[in-house]
């Protein structure tokens, strides 16, 4: 590890989008601590990125802790300095806050109000949070820009709500606080080697890991949620963003954080692209060579008609980019299900971590 290189603290690292920013952190040299409570991970998440990460895997060490924790987030915050933090700990299944919403409260709110007293403590008041698309609602109209009206239509919205209110809050207290608010599309795919991404537990919510395990098999066939929206083929539309692309969003709102301008602002993470159901089947099948079954269902509760994102003001202010298309997102996603990549190949294509610009 250089002595220039940047300590950053990943809260929630052994997660989905935590290690895969973990491992582009490492490859673009930065030094970094992962802390999680392992709740909906596993430390081997950890262990693979180190080994993704080649020589660069030294830069990590990693904390099994749970932020609610705050003698043991202040040990740590003792133990070194940390140049900012990125956010990513927390529940984030939206059925399940509806079901528990205190968990939700106590976990996400708490969770992040420990930290951020905790950062303050220490004098580290840089911080970058994951937010997400889903304070946008059912949006009037799209792309949906970061200065659209927000709402929430479930508590796990609310806690993703409050979090962004509370850091406005916050910088409006104190001026030498730097935040990024980070709104997630739709995060999808993994590190084409396989080695690190999502492997949710039971039935997956979310539309590609369930396509993934109907083309291996693991589940016959695909429920449409609805197919009478006023869309191009009655399916939702939605904003799929690889989730390498989003890590490198990190980094890059990382390096805005040095921006003396910056206070707390906003950016959308996504493609700007809308993407039916539909069309995510007929691109799967395209690349896989193999028919996914499909069951039409009623609409699921909740869901959006269209949501995608305006990401002028991201490529414009963070200059970072989305590098993987489409039709990569699908391949590098029935890849990574299957084990079907090399991830020399790919660090070869995808670069050493470092973002557009
Ligand atoms: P994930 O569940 O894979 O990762 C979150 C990690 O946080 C897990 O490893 C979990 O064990 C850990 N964690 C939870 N509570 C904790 C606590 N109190 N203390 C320490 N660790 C704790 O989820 P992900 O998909 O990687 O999401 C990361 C963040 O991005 C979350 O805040 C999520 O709400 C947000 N987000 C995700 C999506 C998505 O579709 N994946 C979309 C928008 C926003
Ligand atoms: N979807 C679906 N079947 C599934 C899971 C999702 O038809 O098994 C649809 C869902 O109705 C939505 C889109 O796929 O239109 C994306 O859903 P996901 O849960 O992945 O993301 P979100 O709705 O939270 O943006």
């Amino acid at each position: 590890m250089t002595d220039m290189a940047q300590k950053i603290l990943v809260t929630g690292g052994a997660g989905y989008i935590g290690s895969h920013t973990l491992l582009q952190l490492l490859l673009g040299g930065y030094a970094a601590v992962g802390v999680d409570n392992l709740d909906n991970s596993s430390q081997v998440a950890i262990q693979r990125v180190q080994e993704l990460a080649g020589e660069y895997g030294q830069n990590l060490s990693f904390h099994k802790m749970d932020l609610r924790d705050k003698p043991a987030l202040e040990k740590l915050f003792a133990s070194m300095k940390f140049d900012a933090v990125i956010h990513f700990a927390g529940l984030k299944a939206v059925g399940e806050s509806v079901a528990k919403p205190l968990n939700y409260y106590d976990n996400n709110l708490s969770g992040t109000i420990t930290l951020l007293e905790v950062m303050a403590a220490h004098g580290c008041k840089r911080f970058v949070f994951s937010s997400s698309a889903t304070v946008y609602g059912w949006p009037k109209e799209v792309p949906c820009t970061e200065e659209f009206p927000l709402s929430a239509a479930s508590p796990y919205g609310r806690t993703k709500l409050f979090i962004e209110e509370i850091c406005r809050d916050i910088y409006h207290s104190d001026s030498e606080w730097k935040i990024i608010l980070l709104r997630y599309f739709n995060p999808v795919g993994a590190h084409p080697s396989g080695y690190i991404g999502e492997d949710p537990r039971g039935v997956p919510n979310n539309l590609m890991p369930f396509v993934q395990q109907v083309a291996v098999g693991r589940r016959p066939a695909l429920t449409v949620f609805g197919n009478d929206y006023s869309t191009k083929d009655g399916t939702g539309v939605r904003d799929y963003i690889h989730v390498l692309d989003l890590a490198d969003g990190h980094i890059a709102a990382l390096r805005k954080l040095s921006d003396p301008s910056i206070g707390c602002e906003v950016y959308n993470l996504g493609t700007g692209k809308g993407t039916s159901v539909l069309e995510i089947v007929a691109s799967f099948e395209k690349a896989s060579k193999q028919k996914i079954p499909l069951v039409m269902a009623g609409r699921r509760p909740g869901d959006t008609e269209t949501v995608y994102a305006s990401t002028d003001k991201a490529e414009r202010e963070l200059k970072w980019k989305i590098q993987i298309s489409k039709q990569e997102v699908v391949r590098l996603s029935r890849a990574s299900s299957s084990g079907k990549t090399s991830k020399g190949r790919f660090l070869e294509s995808h670069g050493n971590g470092r973002v557009n610009g």
